[in-house]
């Protein structure tokens, strides 16, 4: 952390918040937001103060999984309380801008919303804010990263994407704007069968620890592709909440743990 404070340029921190990480994707749908919250959710089990800032214009889906939904009340002036759900604070891009908003006027917002969602919202002190980031490479993701004062990154990448290069191309982005990344979480690593009760390594095993070795940088875990990952999130209560003993809840407490 200290290098990345001595090579990035000055951005001001957010006072009351020590560390701010994001969570990206090379691109969509390979379970970055149910990453963001599991591990939010993990953190905040190991007994930190912990918020999220749903910075995914696409598809918010954080207010879905922590089961939270409703405009922010306005505390005084501008500043805005954040919503809180399973003891985690909780601002949304969804809270923000309406849904029906074309994109084409999304895009100008997203700067000014985000920047208001990380200033003008009353955070108190937490120990580590947890930013969803949009999927992909693009310059919008770029200058997110480039807006946000974050300690490092967190990599969510199927199998198949670790093969193909969009992982690589999303530390390139990181690497871009001076921001460490933290290691990779390989998501949807392999099936978790509910029938047989097996462990069925569809796209093969150990292919992303290899991968991350080579790119230098740390493999955080495997998430298994299960029915109940899916069906807790879209619920509304992730699995490391509404089994927190579990071994899957196990993997993911493991991974805050070394973020
Ligand atoms: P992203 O944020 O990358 O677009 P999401 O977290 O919204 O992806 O996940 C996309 C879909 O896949 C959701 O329906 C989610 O419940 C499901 N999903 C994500 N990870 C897993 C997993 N490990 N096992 C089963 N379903 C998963």
């Amino acid at each position: 952390q200290r290098a990345a404070e001595e090579t990035a340029p000055a951005k001001p921190g957010v006072p009351g918040i020590k560390h701010i990480i994001a969570v990206a994707s090379g691109k969509g749908g390979v379970g970055k937001s149910t990453t963001t919250a599991n591990l939010a959710l993990g953190l905040a089990a190991h007994g930190l103060k912990v918020g999220v800032l749903d910075a995914d214009i696409y598809g918010p889906s954080v207010p879905r999984l922590f089961n939270v939904s409703g405009r922010p009340e306005p505390l005084s002036g501008r500043v805005l309380k954040p919503l809180e759900g399973y003891g985690v604070k909780v601002m949304s891009m969804g809270f923000m801008v309406e849904e029906e908003t074309p994109m084409i006027w999304r895009g100008p917002m997203v700067i000014s919303a985000l920047t208001q969602m990380l200033r003008e919202v009353a955070w108190g002190e937490l120990d580590v804010l947890v930013v969803d980031m949009p999927p992909g490479t693009g310059d919008a993701q770029l200058t997110m990263a480039q807006q946000v004062p974050l300690a490092g990154a967190v990599i969510v990448s199927t199998p198949q994407d670790l093969a193909l290069i969009d992982a690589r191309k999303g530390l390139n982005m990181f690497k871009r704007v001076d921001v460490p990344v933290l290691g990779i979480v390989e998501n949807m690593s392999y099936f978790l069968c509910p029938d047989c009760g097996g462990r069925h390594d569809i796209f093969g095993h150990g292919g992303a620890r290899a991968e991350a070795e080579r790119l230098g940088v740390p493999f955080l875990g495997e998430i298994p592709l299960t029915m109940k990952i899916r069906e807790t999130s879209d619920a509304g209560t992730p699995v490391v909440v509404s089994d927190p003993e579990g071994a899957i809840a196990g993997v993911y407490k493991d991974i805050a743990a070394k973020v």
